[in-house]
């Protein structure tokens, strides 16, 4: 492995059970497999997903620190600050997280059910502020770190996503090695992995994990930040270090980074009404939850490649799902008539 060498504090169940879609599959033509992988099932603290896989290789480090309160950011419904919200609870220190008006987007209980309500039940303080999207280091968060130490306490800053940070990445090259353990279980291995992308560690853990078995190429990120440009520089550079401070020995290429940007329309946080068909669609076959903010593109996105034939006939296709289903209930407006 390639984590040997890293500390990791362990906040999911282990590893996630991969699941074939059969129905989802005959309802795109039954031409391609599909198979989820549930990362949105990785834990029982407050719902899981994604970020717990990359927080489990940075609570080491916010405990060596000799820090008392985990900082971070967020949109309003960012399941990112729920799950940092979580992971302060559950190792006993403070936690304050800044949520932005990330999303031009308003549904009356926005800013009071789903991630907020459960961040706020864990303690965390949650504080809202006007500034709008960006996955960048943000002056509200330098603002936030120093209201801390003005208190007398000792942050810990965990920024965007949880992705641009040392070791930000590990946990999804984690993922590529969990992967290669079960094809070698199932007796077949996966032609294609989509994943859904916005701040951006997520998929270049995925990149230097799968780079390691020679198919980074077949990691397939589907953009749902809105502003693709940004998103590749930071999942290039951040494959980039951590391909480096995992000793990969080889360099990751442009064309390693495999990124759609057809799907993120019309902005992050808003779903088109493909997004919504796609979401609708899961739910009905799998009873999948997916969300109108991340997993509704990446399936859409997959639902709408599977269909215009991007896969070959036969190829096997994992979904990583990431989590994000209590951002749902912000976005209840759209889904009255289900
Ligand atoms: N899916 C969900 C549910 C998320 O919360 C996030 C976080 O941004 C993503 C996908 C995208 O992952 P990343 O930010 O690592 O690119």
């Amino acid at each position: 492995s390639l984590l040997e060498k890293f500390e990791r504090y362990p906040l999911t169940y282990g590893k996630t059970p991969i699941e074939h879609l059969p129905r989802l599959t005959e309802a795109l033509g039954g031409k391609v497999e599909i198979y989820a992988k549930r990362d949105d099932c990785n834990s029982g603290l407050a719902m899981g997903g994604n970020k717990l896989r990359k927080l489990e290789y940075i609570v080491p480090d916010a405990l060596a620190s000799g820090a008392d309160t985990l900082v971070s950011i967020g949109g309003v419904q960012s399941n990112h600050t729920r799950m940092v919200a979580a992971t302060a609870a559950k190792i006993g220190m403070k936690c304050v997280v800044v949520q932005e008006k990330w999303v031009p987007h308003f549904d009356a209980v926005y800013d009071r059910v789903g991630n907020i309500l459960m961040t706020r039940l864990m303690g965390a303080e949650s504080r809202l502020v006007d500034d709008g999207f960006d996955i960048g280091i943000r002056e509200s968060w330098e603002n936030a770190m120093q209201s801390v130490r003005d208190a007398g306490g000792k942050p810990y800053g965990i920024p965007a996503g949880a992705s641009v940070h040392k070791y930000g990445a590990l946990g999804y090259i984690g993922f590529a090695e969990e992967v290669a353990e079960q094809e070698k279980e199932l007796g077949f291995a996966f032609e294609y992995i989509v994943v859904c992308v916005v701040t951006g560690s997520t998929q270049a853990g995925m990149i230097v994990g799968f780079k390691a078995q020679g198919r980074a190429d077949r990691v397939i990120g589907i953009d749902a930040s809105g502003t693709v440009a940004q998103t590749r520089a930071q999942v290039t550079e951040i494959a980039r270090n951590a391909a480096e401070l995992v000793d990969l020995g080889q360099e990751i290429t442009e064309e390693d980074v495999v990124i759609n940007a057809d799907y993120a329309y019309p902005a992050y946080g808003v779903p088109s009404e493909e997004t919504n068909e796609a979401i609708r669609l899961a739910a009905r076959t799998e009873a999948m939850m997916t969300d109108p903010v991340y997993e509704g593109k990446s399936m859409q996105g997959l639902i709408d490649l599977t269909r215009n034939g991007f896969f070959p006939e036969g190829s096997r296709v994992l979904y990583a799902h990431l989590g994000g289903a209590p951002a749902l209930n912000g976005y209840s407006y759209y889904y009255k008539e289900g």
